[in-house]
């Protein structure tokens, strides 16, 4: 399995011999046609293609997944929405073992009412103080990220409960001040959801969870890059702050993903309209976005450049859920079209 391509190697982004099956990497003097990277790893999505995760059955998850392979993800956690805990449980039973889905994202309940963004509002829920039918989903060994307010009451406890057994806190639909965010930090929270979507935004006398998400160094940054959720020069200030490995790219998709402008979609209880790149609700509200992870890549690509594209689409979130060595590799053109796709083992 080996190719010339571009590639982010161990020498950095440039023209390699690439032996996919080893892991070996030379560096070389030549032109390649085609740029190689791992598949896309997704934290952070509802669903595509019309279907939906919160509503959906295995079945739902299965033709999801493949739907997904076609745009070269080799792993994603599928993400609730704020909901009752029954139908959190209910959507939970559909996950299957399936190595393209390590885990799920449990986003909401327990977010800020100022921040709902299109989270059905009327389900937010203040966090349990005490035993409660959530701890079957605290507990549960697939829950790999929580997105959770870190200011309202009873979020820091849950937070280092939740990070003492290795779940990956995020903080988002949050109001927290730039105290409130480093205390949430403090308790355990590493990641920030959709970096400045549904956060308290930079003010500068009050910086704000997004002032935190900027600064800390120690923690990642989700990005949600369709260039509708934040702009490009936004994008490129965070690009500037964080350390390397820690810019995240989700594409927070929803059965919008993937659909015609114009298709009119029933998600979560909300009319939802499609628009050119974009999915929102009748009053304008962005809800989710209408991506997936190979449209983001395009985009950071674009304005970023490659190597920042391949870490936040691919090693990055990669490395946050320690899946450890890619079992994809994709192939994409000079049009960055997916010409081919690669397994190794
Ligand atoms: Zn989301």
């Amino acid at each position: 399995m080996k190719r010339l391509a571009w590639f982010l190697g161990p020498q950095g982004f440039g023209a390699y011999w690439a032996d996919l099956a080893t892991h070996e990497f030379v560096r070389v003097d030549e032109k390649p046609d085609v740029t190689i990277l791992p598949g896309f790893v997704d934290i952070h999505i509802h669903g595509g293609f019309g279907l939906d995760f919160m509503s959906g059955t295995s079945e739902t998850l299965r033709a999801l997944t493949a739907k997904l392979k076609d745009c070269g993800y080799e792993a994603f956690l599928p993400t609730t929405v704020t909901a009752s805990f029954e139908d959190t449980r209910r959507a939970l039973a559909t996950l299957t073992k399936d190595p393209a889905m390590p885990g799920f994202h449990l986003e909401g309940p327990f977010i800020s009412p100022r921040f709902p963004g299109a989270q059905p509002r009327e389900q937010i829920a203040e966090i349990p103080t005490g035993p409660s039918e959530w701890d079957e989903v605290f507990d549960d060994p697939r829950l790999r990220v929580v997105t959770i307010a870190p200011e309202i009451p009873g979020a820091l406890p849950l937070i280092s409960r939740l990070a003492s057994r290795g779940v990956i806190c995020s903080m988002g639909h949050t109001n927290a001040t730039f105290a409130e965010a480093r205390a949430g930090f403090e308790a355990g929270v590493r990641h920030a959801t959709h970096t400045f979507n549904a956060m308290r935004p930079f003010h500068h006398r009050e910086a704000g969870a997004a002032g935190f998400a900027i600064a800390e160094q120690r923690l990642a940054a989700e990005l949600i890059y369709d260039r509708i959720h934040v702009s490009a020069s936004a994008a490129a200030i965070l690009a500037q702050c964080k350390p390397q490995d820690k810019l995240i790219a989700v594409s927070d998709g929803t059965m919008a993903s993937g659909m015609p402008e114009g298709a009119r979609l029933n998600m979560w209880g909300l009319d939802v309209i499609v628009g050119n790149g974009d999915a929102r609700l009748r009053d304008g509200t962005l809800a989710g976005s209408a991506i997936t992870l190979l449209d983001s890549f395009r985009n950071l690509h674009a304005d970023l450049g490659p190597e920042i594209a391949i870490r936040a689409t691919s090693l990055n979130p990669r490395s946050a859920l320690g899946l450890g060595k890619p079992n994809v590799y994709i192939v994409l053109d000079e049009r960055l079209q997916i010409v081919e796709r690669l397994e190794t083992s």
